[in-house]
């Protein structure tokens, strides 16, 4: 090829000007619908919001989301994903709204910016309308194909114009909108705001305590209910930060888990944990709450083994606990890991028992040691005449199959009492000792020993000293 030699063809200045126009054209436009493309809108909006002066006295923008998409591309094709596309695009174009922009934000989103709609209702009863629009099956040859939408809405203030801002608040809205309850479409709400911030704060927060070993440990005792003695403690997690202070648990466990960090933390646990333990009279159990992704690294057997092969704690002394969310996604990778550990001579127990699905099925299938009533069953008792009978049941089905119950977060001495009278085998609640730092642990386990030695003292015949 001869590059010094001129091209065939020079385009004129006019042809020029027509190719950018058509490029622009392009770049602008949604090829699927004919739409305007996300930047498009954000554009509209801002000059929208910006024309007016003063202060415009608010415009809508309603972000509606198609769902089940992935599951029709999966049944049939993306072409049926893209006629499902293109016909709602005609829905919604002939929508009877007033003056609007109707744009592609991505490919299962649209964008409703309706520039006059000052009023919330009015903009609550538009996204009412525009999800059962697009909530009506779609034809796709013989077939009619089920989706659902929702659709989340932002409207400006004083204080917020800007289109960037505004379509971030419509997306926030959409996450309140697939909550059970609500009816598909929602308001933004200024407290997602927040709670995005503090979510995405909180990552950078847990993943730099991870690497900067900023975790601690605190126990909590729990006890025999037949004789009072104490049994052992379970180690909990704490985070302090400086500025967002105590992080509890149920928030860090969650981001640590969703950003590949719950492994190392794992380790880290259980090791310090066993190092702990060590120190303790060797008939108090340690019990280690583990997350479901742990079972999931590839990494868990070889992180007990070593932690308890370097600190030389026992494994038998090990309640290891799981909840039933566990067992969610792959059935047989967990079950064989837990035979594992049994197999080691540690104990496992099924937390939080009478949350989440509460499957008896699980108890069936794998031999726990120990089944955990959770808190919020114990907390029935005050409110629900049926608890006692439910609890009765739990109670007797896991003594019928070998199984120890404890039950959690006993803060009252009537819970107590009912308990014990339902032969539940362990209690643990602030009613009988908060989660505490190790250095206080002697203390306690000193003054329960003390305890119970009075207990069996005052249990044996009095001698007659005669002199
Ligand atoms: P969990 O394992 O069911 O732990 C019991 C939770 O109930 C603890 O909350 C404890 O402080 C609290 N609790 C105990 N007794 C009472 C009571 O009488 N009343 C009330 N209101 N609460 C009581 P915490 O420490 O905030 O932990 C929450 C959850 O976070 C734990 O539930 C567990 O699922 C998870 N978690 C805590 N530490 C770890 C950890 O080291 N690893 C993993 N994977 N998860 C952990
Ligand atoms: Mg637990
Ligand atoms: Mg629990």
């Amino acid at each position: 090829m001869n590059l010094s030699a001129a091209p065939e063809h020079v385009p004129d200045v006019n042809e020029l000007s027509a190719l950018r126009k058509y490029l622009q054209q392009f770049s602008s436009y949604d090829q699927d619908t004919g739409f305007p493309n996300c930047e498009t809108l954000l554009a509209e909006i801002n000059t929208e919001t910006t024309k007016a002066s003063p202060l415009p006295l608010g415009a809508t923008l309603i972000e509606i989301r198609i769902r089940g998409l992935s599951r029709i591309g999966e049944a049939y094709s993306r072409k049926a994903i893209g006629s499902v596309i293109r016909q709602l695009a005609d829905r919604l174009a002939l929508a009877p709204l007033t003056k609007r922009t109707i744009a592609r934000i991505d490919h299962k989103s649209f964008g409703v910016f309706l520039p006059d709609v000052a009023d919330p209702v009015l903009a609550l009863q538009t996204a009412k309308q525009l999800v059962a629009l697009c909530s009506r099956p779609v034809p796709w040859g013989d077939h009619m194909l089920n989706i659902d939408a929702i659709a989340g809405v932002a409207m400006t203030t004083p204080a917020v114009q800007d289109a960037n801002t505004l379509l971030h608040h419509a997306g926030l809205a959409l996450r309140a909108s697939s909550e059970n309850g609500s009816p598909g479409y929602a308001f933004f709400d200024p407290t997602e705001a927040r709670a995005a911030k503090r979510r995405s704060d909180l990552v950078s927060i847990v993943a730099k305590a991870v690497e900067q070993d900023q975790f601690e440990m605190v126990y909590q005792p729990f006890f025999a209910f037949d004789s009072g003695k104490l049994v052992g403690f379970e180690a909990l997690m704490r985070l302090r930060h400086s500025e967002f202070g105590q992080i509890s648990p149920s928030e860090f466990i969650p981001i640590a888990e969703d950003n590949g960090l719950i492994s190392r933390l794992g380790a880290w646990c259980i090791e310090d944990v066993c190092r702990t333990a060590v120190e303790w009279p060797s008939h108090l159990i340690a019990a280690v709450n583990f997350s479901p992704a742990q079972f999931y690294s590839g990494t868990l057997l070889a992180e007990v083994n070593q932690a308890l092969e370097r600190t030389k704690f026992p494994a038998y002394r090990l309640d290891i606990e799981i909840t039933e969310g566990t067992f969610m996604r792959d059935q047989e990778l967990v079950l064989s890991q837990l035979n594992s550990l049994r197999d080691m001579g540690c104990s496992i127990a099924l937390d939080d028992f009478g949350t989440g699905y509460s499957s008896l099925g699980y108890l069936w299938q794998f031999p726990f040691s120990k089944l955990k009533i959770d808190r919020s069953f114990i907390h029935a008792l005050d409110t629900t005449p049926k608890a006692p009978s439910i609890l009765k049941s739990i109670i007797d089905l896991s003594r019928n199959l070998g199984i120890e119950v404890t039950a959690e977060g006993i803060e009252t001495t009537e819970q107590m009492r009912t308990l014990r009278n339902l032969n539940c085998d362990y209690l643990q609640g602030f009613l009988c000792g908060v989660p505490t730092a190790k250095s206080n642990l002697a203390a306690i386990i000193l003054k329960n020993f003390s305890e119970t030695l009075n207990q069996e003292n005052a249990k044996l015949p009095k001698i007659r000293v005669i002199r």
